[in-house]
């Protein structure tokens, strides 16, 4: 269960338009840069829209959960991706019906890979992926890392991007964004991520969703529907920081683009170079 501060204070405001079960897959395996922001996010945003929201952390062997109403995964080490390969094939038959029966997923990065068809290592080794996305991850020597601007159904959606892996979408495969700034799924055909159903897959990392408030409230409303057969009433969120750091990030990012500006990452890797002169004193 979820366990966020302050919250037994709010029982005389409990909300009353019912409990949604968020399942985060594979938290202590994968959930690397900040990705564990994505529940928070999902869990903070259900309680502010006035639903209940009930956390469940699935682990590798046990078994997965009834009600499973919105379900989430972040990013991990190839190392990580293999400790949670054997699981899961195991609750494969579950996420698949689920995913069939539009229950709203959120796949990041190295989770994305595994909702995939396979993903074969930098050192030949093949992780069968679940096939409920139809695209194939090939991992390289050479990483794409950087910000990442890009349109999709939801908007315009910006995150940071780390990834060994090349991401290649079958021929009928839905990419989830079109990528303005940045590399996406293999840094040649401008798509990112990709989305079945409502089963979304992406490399941005951020976290994701608090950046981007109208993505997880789009979840969120397919979750409502899943959970209670009902429509998603929102509450009023002030989004306006969010919403202010994001067009800001986003003219920052494509007026460099636009002038050639060396990526962040790339200024940080020059700032960091060792002296090779002695400093005079
Ligand atoms: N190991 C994968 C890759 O580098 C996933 C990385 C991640 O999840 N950040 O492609």
């Amino acid at each position: 269960m979820s366990g966020h501060a302050g919250e037994s204070n709010a029982s005389a405001q409990a909300p009353d338009k019912g409990a949604v079960t968020v399942v985060h897959l594979y938290p202590r395996e994968m959930s690397i840069y900040g990705d564990l922001g994505n529940t928070r996010a999902l869990l903070s945003r259900l309680r502010r829209h006035g639903y209940a929201p009930r956390l469940h952390d699935h682990h590798p062997g046990e078994p997965f959960p009834a009600d499973a109403h919105l379900i989430v995964g972040g990013g991990g080490q190839d190392s990580g991706q293999a400790r949670v390969e054997a699981d899961l094939a195991a609750i494969a038959p579950e996420l698949k019906a689920r995913a069939a029966d539009g229950v709203p997923m959120l796949m990041i990065c190295g989770m994305y890979q595994l909702f995939g068809q396979a993903f074969v290592t930098v050192d030949g080794r093949v992780l069968p992926g679940l096939g409920i996305l139809d695209v194939t991850t090939q991992g390289n020597r050479k990483r794409m890392i950087g910000p990442v601007v890009m349109a999709t159904r939801y908007g315009d959606v910006v995150g940071y991007e780390n990834h060994s892996g090349s991401t290649v979408l079958g021929s009928g495969q839905q990419p989830f964004g079109r990528v303005r700034v940045g590399f996406g799924n293999n840094a040649e055909d401008a798509t990112e991520g990709a989305v079945t159903h409502q089963v979304h897959g992406s490399y941005l990392h951020g976290p994701i969703l608090p950046a981007n408030p109208a993505l997880a409230d789009a979840l969120i409303a397919t979750a409502v529907q899943v959970a209670l057969g009902r429509a998603f009433e929102p509450g009023v969120i002030d989004d306006t920081l969010a919403d202010q750091a994001r067009r800001r990030q986003i003219a920052r990012l494509e007026a460099d683009a636009r002038r050639g500006t060396p990526k962040l990452s790339d200024r940080a890797a020059r700032v960091r170079r060792p002296r090779t002169r002695p400093r005079t004193r």
